[in-house]
């Protein structure tokens, strides 16, 4: 147990409402504990309502920086000092670093995303893509797929059609990218968009725990062995989804490396150090499996 009666300890933290099971904390402690600096991570559950006092109670308070997940990414970029060019174009913060008082969002998602689709890129370029989803993962998604992947086509599908075409117009507006097209989360939909898409990525909540049986796509048929699957999922590490694309032959990625790489560059945002990945995840995999 480290010391942190020191002056010199660093808080850091996630807000989120509800917070749910999330394994930033133990990432975060862990390359505290790695690396022998003095910082503290901790889950702060703020509601919509209270989300200005909590930041005002950060700058009161001295908090370092903290990682902001749902309902609050797109909420708090108003109440920022400074976004970051790349928060600013995804619509999105997932880090908040305060700087002797000063605010400022960025959004380490989309480094994330690069660390998990480099391996796959001479197969993304020129190919269609769909993502599922249109949330804040699905923004940092379809913005690094235009900014990094050029794919020959984006395909945002999404429960709500209406928030699939506001994704769409958003980038329309924000790039020269001009070959996304909005669809409805529907199976039959989903089968058209999926055989038409190299990557398939999934950026919802769906397959996430306590719903681990859940899955956007059940029929075998969905996908083929030059097809490519990233579930930004985390929790379970093997989703009902990765499971059917490598039942089906594709190439499955989870959402680890994503986790691992937009954590290591908050960290690196809010304490100039870098995180000691594969330590980390080597922890993490004995801590899940330990099933603590
Ligand atoms: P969000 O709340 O902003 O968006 C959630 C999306 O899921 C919305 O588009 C919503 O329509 C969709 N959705 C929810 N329930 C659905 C259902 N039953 N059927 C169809 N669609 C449904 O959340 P987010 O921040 O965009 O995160 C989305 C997912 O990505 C989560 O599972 C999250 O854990 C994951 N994520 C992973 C990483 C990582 O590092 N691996 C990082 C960010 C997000």
């Amino acid at each position: 147990m480290k010391d942190y009666f020191f002056t010199d300890a660093r808080l850091l933290g996630l807000i989120g409402h509800p917070i749910k099971h999330t394994f930033s904390p133990f990432i975060h402690n862990k390359t505290s504990e790695l690396l022998g600096d003095n910082t503290l991570y901790l889950p702060f559950d703020v509601a919509p309502s209270n989300l200005k006092d909590a930041l005002a109670g950060f700058v009161a308070l001295g908090v370092r920086g903290v990682n902001v997940t749902t309902p609050h990414k797109e909420a708090i970029i108003p109440l920022l000092h400074y976004v970051s060019e790349e928060a600013g174009a995804i619509g999105s913060v997932n880090t908040v670093v305060n700087e002797v008082g000063k605010l400022s969002g960025h959004n380490t998602d989309s480094a994330g995303i690069i660390e998990s689709l480099e391996p796959y890129r001479s197969e993304i370029v020129g190919n269609g893509a769909v993502v599922v989803g249109a949330g804040g993962a699905a923004r940092a998604a379809v913005y690094t797929l235009i900014r990094r992947f050029n794919p020959s086509r984006i395909f945002i599908v999404n429960r709500t059609k209406q928030r699939a075409e506001y994704l769409k117009d958003h980038f329309a507006a924000s790039s020269d990218f001009d070959r996304i097209e909005a669809r409805e989360l529907t199976p039959p939909d989903l089968l058209d968009v999926f055989a038409e898409s190299k990557l398939i990525v999934n950026a919802t909540t769906v397959g996430m725990w306590p719903h681990a049986d859940d899955a956007v796509m059940f029929r075998e048929e969905a996908f083929d062995e030059d097809q490519i699957v990233f579930d930004m999922v985390y929790n379970p590490l093997n989703t009902k989804l990765t499971q059917l694309a490598e039942r089906s032959g594709a190439r499955a990625i989870n959402g680890l490396p994503m986790l691992l790489a937009q954590a290591a560059k908050s960290y690196e945002l809010w304490t100039g150090a870098k995180m000691p990945v594969a330590e980390v995840e080597t922890a993490l995999k004995e801590r899940l499996a330990s099933g603590a």
